[in-house]
């Protein structure tokens, strides 16, 4: 037996389980993925509901991002580019906050938004500068806060942290009082200020699609692991597969006894589609809404996004709350017309995704070794 010749198991066809088997591939080893479900791409799913593409929950991917670049061939996904900019919705009224290093037309809009002062736009340029010089590495090995202590100690105003930090990275980290760490912020906000949010022009199923053409025949779904203990791996129903690698790319403690279970709760949000007469924007932005106590918290019009499809808007939809489905969609539709003056007509989706983002109040950019969930079996 050579070494390419080690049966190595991979759990989980998810982005990273995909990335996983194509990083072995790539080095010569034939991994096999054990996936739960028919299908592959775990957290990102796009449902086709007619001539509809309902993506599971308001995802984008960040072209700049290493791993995009790395795995994907980004020109065949077609990707739609969101503009560098956003409408944020206060009160009713209606402020644009853009990028003008990218587009200068958004320069004046951004200057007079009443969203911040004028010296927090000033903060913003800067802080867009030094974050396109820090490389990654020092990112993520810089101390660690959470992102609001660190916009407070940048000096950015309360107005501009409540109007735009505030409703914007709610909507990325999934969580409303900015506790993510730091290293986190710096990441997204330099991936913003270097690339583009997109969506491939078939969904965002259409990522772990792509990854999965690369891996024929090396994928068994509908396949449950229940335990891997050892060089076993157990399977639900009661099967057994001996391996010499396991990689579980799955939260381990679900399925390796006696690992400590992570205290961390998980990010949930919920995403409401509702059909609608309103035009869009004409371009694909995202709009914030960041009036006071409202639940609703970013929209954009799929209308914009995709390429003739029907006039519908996706709402997230991420503070905690204890309303029912229904009142919820009653809430979300009345402030979608208080706040940014659009009607909803009805409801197509809600979709609930409880185990949304993990929390990220300390993240590493690499994993050690030790913390790897890569079980090397001793035989
Ligand atoms: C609403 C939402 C918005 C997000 N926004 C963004 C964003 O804008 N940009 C971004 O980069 N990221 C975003 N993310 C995060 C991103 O989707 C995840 O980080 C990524 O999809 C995680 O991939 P994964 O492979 O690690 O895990 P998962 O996608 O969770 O995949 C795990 C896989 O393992 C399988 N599995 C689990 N248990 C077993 C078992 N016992 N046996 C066999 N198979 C098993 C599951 O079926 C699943 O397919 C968002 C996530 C959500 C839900």
């Amino acid at each position: 037996m050579t070494d390419k010749d080690v049966k190595i198991y991979i759990i989980g066809a998810g982005v990273s389980g995909l990335a996983a088997a194509i990083t072995l591939k790539n080095a010569g080893y034939n991994a096999q993925i054990l996936e739960h479900s028919p299908t592959v791409g775990g957290r990102v799913k796009t449902t086709k509901n007619g001539s509809m593409k309902l993506d599971h929950g308001f995802q984008v991917l960040l072209d700049e991002y290493p791993a995009a670049k790395e795995f994907l061939n980004l020109e065949s996904l077609n990707l739609v580019k969101f503009s560098p900019a956003s409408i944020v919705f206060i009160d009713g009224n209606k402020h644009i906050i853009g990028d003008a290093q990218r587009d200068m037309s958004f320069a004046w809009n951004t200057l007079i938004a009443g969203v911040g002062i004028v010296s927090d736009k000033w903060k913003v340029f800067m802080l867009s500068r030094k974050l396109k010089q820090k490389n990654l590495t020092d990112i993520f090995n810089d101390s660690e806060k959470t992102t609001l202590k660190y916009l407070q100690d940048y000096g950015f105003s309360q107005k501009m942290i409540d109007c735009f930090f505030k409703p914007f990275y709610t909507g990325i980290f999934l969580e409303t009082e900015l506790q993510t760490s730091s290293r986190m912020f710096e990441f997204v906000f330099k991936m913003f200020s270097i690339g583009n949010a997109t969506i491939p022009g078939a969904g965002m199923e259409a990522i772990p699609n792509q990854m999965a053409d690369k891996l024929v025949g090396q994928i068994q779904f509908n396949t449950t692991v229940k335990e891997v203990i050892a060089d076993t791996i157990h399977l639900t129903t009661g099967e057994t597969i001996k391996s010499d690698y396991t990689i579980i790319a799955t939260p381990a403690e679900t399925i390796v006894p006696n690992l400590p279970k992570s205290d961390k709760p998980w990010h949930s949000v919920q995403t409401l589609y509702f059909d609608t007469d309103d035009h869009g924007f004409d371009q694909p932005i995202i709009g914030l809404i960041a009036g006071n106590d409202c639940l609703s918290n970013n929209f954009h019009f799929l209308n914009d996004v995709f390429e003739n499809h029907p006039k519908v808007i996706s709402v997230s939809v991420v503070a905690k709350h204890n309303l029912t489905k229904d009142q919820l969609e009653e809430r979300v539709r009345k402030e979608l017309i208080e706040q940014a003056n659009i009607k909803a007509g009805d409801l197509i989706k809600m979709m609930e995704i409880k185990k949304a983002l993990p929390t990220f109040d300390s993240i590493q950019y690499a994993m050690s070794l030790l913390k790897l969930n890569l079980l090397k079996i001793s035989s």
